[in-house]
């Protein structure tokens, strides 16, 4: 999956993608990351990519045509999907990232300052995402938090022991608790039924420890998982 990362400041989001799992997804050839700076598609002298508001009022706003002209020229594949980083737009669930992870191409366009142009969003007609009812300073972060949660859903990027299948949301509970070395760590014992290798009963344990956490944490989500599940 090709993801083009369109921001005014590459340098931010490109080093995370050289360490761990998603550098290991590059070499793999799962993920290709490119930046795209709108700067660069500026028709004024200057290079100037924002302006100050109509009508008044505080910072300055994302011009349209180096947003539209950068986008015009990268969107590639049919099979794509472009996402308008935004505090506005819908919020980002594990069921948004399943569904991003169909596509073969997306493009992220990272806002900064007061946002975008509103025509922005007539032409191009993005997907808006939000990671959390908070204001950023960018769409940077987002970006990343996105880019990150899709690539793992791509066949290859996990191996088989850091495997998603269990991982909270993906069955509509919260994960269950881990343990590793040592058996006992200030007082506090591991479990006895996760050391007596019965898997019928390690499993029943953590469905009902993913259970509890989820009606103790996320009520919301249990009354829906409990819905679904007829329960
Ligand atoms: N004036 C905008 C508003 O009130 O809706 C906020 C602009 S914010 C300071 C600058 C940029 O950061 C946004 O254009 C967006 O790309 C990004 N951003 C900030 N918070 C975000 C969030 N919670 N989710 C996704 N993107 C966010």
């Amino acid at each position: 999956m090709k993801f083009d990362i369109m921001t005014l400041f590459p340098e931010m989001v490109e080093n995370y993608f050289n360490f761990s799992i998603l550098k290991r997804a590059i070499d793999a050839d799962i993920i290709e990351i490119s930046t795209v700076n709108p700067r660069d598609y500026t028709e004024n002298k200057h290079k100037k990519v924002d302006d100050i508001p109509y009508g008044g009022g505080a910072g300055m706003v994302l011009m349209a045509q180096p947003y539209v002209d950068a986008y015009e020229d990268i969107i590639k594949s049919d099979s794509c999907v472009t996402v308008m980083l935004s505090p506005q737009g819908e919020p980002l669930t594990d069921k948004l990232v399943n569904e991003f992870a169909q596509y073969k191409q997306m493009i992220l366009l990272c806002g900064h300052y007061e946002g975008f142009d509103e025509r922005i969003r007539e032409i191009i007609k993005p997907k808006e995402i939000s990671i959390g009812d908070f204001v950023l300073t960018g769409g940077e972060l987002p970006a990343l938090c996105l880019i990150d949660a899709v690539s793992r859903k791509l066949e290859g990027t996990l191996g088989k022991i850091e495997s998603a299948d269990e991982d909270s949301f993906s069955n509509g509970l919260l994960e269950y608790p881990h343990y590793t070395r040592p058996r006992e760590y200030r007082g506090l014992k591991v479990p006895d039924v996760l050391l007596n290798g019965n898997h019928k009963e390690i499993n029943e344990f953590r469905l009902e420890q993913s259970i509890k956490r989820t009606k103790e944490r996320r009520p919301e989500l249990y009354e829906k998982y409990k819905k679904e599940n007829g329960k």
